[in-house]
């Protein structure tokens, strides 16, 4: 199937996605779509629902009802499912660490298919790319944290994922190198056109970081619009209070 890049349709469009455990609705009826080179950040306090989005997303969490489009393809409803391998889906997780056994070549060159020859042209570019093609022999221990997270960000970005999936990926690094390694992320995927879903719960980050915000609580999204929109006009009390403390 010949898939739509069209710059006028959504990359990542879900429908009225639902998820329960034990009978309680954790992601009640979620619906969204992110346009290439769009960054939305599903942003919500801890337990809200976003990471189990972000799976059925990925297709690591199975929904209970809803649909998901990914690059223009069905991915999944009621009926059909492609496995997680199958979608135009990339992931980066805080802890989704490094293979320490291989090098920084090795870790990036990781799930690339084709001739070596060719791989290896694809690992420096990717390496360049981050800043990362100095280190290109040295192993994850050799490297601080905020290295590793380039070299992680090149490895998800090694298949040419349409769509970047991104829970909480910079939470472990201390502040101001997070600050720093977050634009440089940024930056890479928005020349690459990717659509990307960033899971967070810090609004400060969000306000930064987002085209677009959906404000999620208790499985729902109760708001959606630019970070501008967002911080001026609260939908109700409780969103105020939750951007109140952004530093
Ligand atoms: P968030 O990422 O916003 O912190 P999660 O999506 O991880 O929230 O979790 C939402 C809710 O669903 C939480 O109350 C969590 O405990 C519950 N939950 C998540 N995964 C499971 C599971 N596999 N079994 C039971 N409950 C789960
Ligand atoms: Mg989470």
């Amino acid at each position: 199937m010949v898939s739509d890049t069209s710059p006028l349709q959504p990359r990542l469009e879900i429908r009225n996605l639902v998820r329960s455990f034990g009978g309680r609705r954790v992601v009640d009826d979620v619906s969204l779509s992110i346009m290439p080179g769009q960054v939305t950040c599903l942003l919500g306090p801890s337990g809200c629902g976003k990471s189990t989005t972000l799976r059925m997303i990925a297709g690591i969490e199975k929904q209970n009802a809803g649909s998901i489009w990914a690059d223009g393809e069905l991915v999944c409803d009621g009926v059909f499912r492609v496995p997680p391998e199958g979608r135009a889906t990339g992931l980066m997780f805080q802890d989704f660490a490094l293979f320490p056994h291989l090098s920084v070549a090795g870790n990036v060159a990781y799930g690339l298919s084709g001739r070596a020859s060719k791989t290896r042209g694809r690992v420096e570019q990717l390496l360049e790319r981050v800043g990362m093609l100095a280190h290109i022999d040295r192993y994850p221990h050799e490297l601080s944290g905020g290295e590793q997270q380039r070299v992680a960000l090149a490895r998800a970005l090694a298949p040419r994922p349409k769509i970047m999936l991104m829970d909480e990926p910079f939470s472990g690094l201390d502040d101001r190198l997070r600050d720093d390694i977050r634009d440089e992320t940024l930056d890479v995927l928005k020349a690459e056109g990717t659509a990307v879903l960033l899971v967070t719960h810090e609004p400060g980050e969000a306000m930064r970081m987002a085209d677009e915000i959906a404000l999620m609580r208790d499985g729902k999204i109760v708001q959606m619009g630019a970070p501008y929109n967002i911080y001026n006009t609260p939908v109700d009390k409780e969103a105020a209070g939750f951007f109140s403390d952004i530093n």
